[in-house]
């Protein structure tokens, strides 16, 4: 039977220099910037242009997925033995996080005032919800690199789990985190379209030879309210704390996904086929623009000012 292996880290060499499919492979965010806009693809990967200062050093998705990697990485290592370890244990990684961030320059605006409340109030709490279930889990690891063949061995496929564990079974399945502000019955189901998670599938089975045992989506709520007028940060972020207390099933829930071998053939295919049109593209063919992604549900896009008026000065092209 194939031994699983964890890769090592390889992230920041993937992102400080030209990129190369060949050398630095094909992953999901590179398959999904593609199919988000070609011309915003063609800056970053055929030009190499990356923005010279990242404008918000802490980015929500990223961040909350940082707290979530440090967590679980010392879930591991130190093992909490209870429920309030496991919160505090989470609450001082936050803490130092934040400290050394802002010792890193990052901006301190009232935009990450909102999302480190968020994180505070959030994230221990999600901790100390799953923490019965969390210490039973095999964990093998958090945030490691995969890399697997496409397109004939041509290329290689790499990515990052989230978390991935063994089953008693001896199978490998993984945990991927998600933060919504709600959810419904459609974007569950839905959740089985999500390329991330069908790519972590793909690399277990590629690399243990067995279809990935059941996967599951951490969803954790956060909270959409507004502060109100007159209400200090820290006064938003006891309510917050208090509504998170009295609802904790509805902030916190895990939905499972079960693979079949045909599932696993159905995502090998169709992850061919975006490879196959990535790499068509990436050394043939013209971009097109896909104006409806200028204004994204993170923000607005970097190259603005460089499709409207050809402005690169904020830009530093990657050699
Ligand atoms: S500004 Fe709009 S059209 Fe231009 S690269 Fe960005 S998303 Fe594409």
């Amino acid at each position: 039977m194939p031994r699983y292996k964890i890769k090592k880290n390889t992230r920041e060499q993937r992102y400080s220099e030209a990129y190369d499919p060949k050398k630095h492979g094909i992953s999901r965010s590179i398959i999904e910037a593609f199919l988000s806009c070609q011309q915003a693809a063609d800056y970053r990967y055929r030009e190499n242009l990356t923005p010279r200062e990242e404008k918000f050093y802490f980015q929500e998705g990223t961040f909350l997925h940082s707290v979530d990697e440090k967590y679980y990485d010392q879930l591991i290592k130190k093992k909490p033995k209870s429920e309030d370890e496991a919160y505090q244990l989470c609450r001082s990684l936050l803490i130092k996080m934040e400290k050394a961030a802002i010792k890193q320059g990052a901006l301190v605006t009232e935009k990450t005032n909102k999302l480190l409340l968020t994180a505070h109030q959030i994230m221990p709490s999600h901790k100390k919800y799953w923490f019965k279930k969390d210490k039973v889990v095999n964990w093998l690891g958090t945030e490691k690199d995969f890399r697997f063949p496409v397109l004939g061995g041509a290329y290689d496929f790499i990515g990052t789990y989230d978390r991935v564990y063994k089953a008693k079974s001896g199978r490998v399945g993984f945990y991927d985190g998600k933060y919504k502000q709600s959810w419904d019955a459609n974007y569950l189901d839905g959740l089985e379209l999500d390329l991330q998670a069908k790519t972590y599938a793909l690399a277990i089975w590629k690399e243990t030879g067995k279809v990935p045992s059941p996967a599951y989506f951490d969803l954790v709520r956060k909270p959409g309210w507004r502060i109100k007028k007159d209400e200090t940060f820290t006064q938003f972020g006891e309510r917050m704390a208090e509504r998170v207390q009295e609802d904790q099933d509805k902030f916190f829930q895990r939905w499972k996904v079960i693979y079949q071998l045909q599932d696993m053939k159905n995502i090998l295919q169709e992850l061919e086929y975006y490879c196959e049109m990535f790499i068509d593209w990436f050394y043939r063919q013209k971009s097109m623009k896909n104006t409806t992604n200028c204004f994204g549900k993170y923000g607005t896009c970097s190259y603005i000012p460089i499709c409207t008026h050809n402005d690169r000065t904020s830009f530093k092209t990657l050699t």
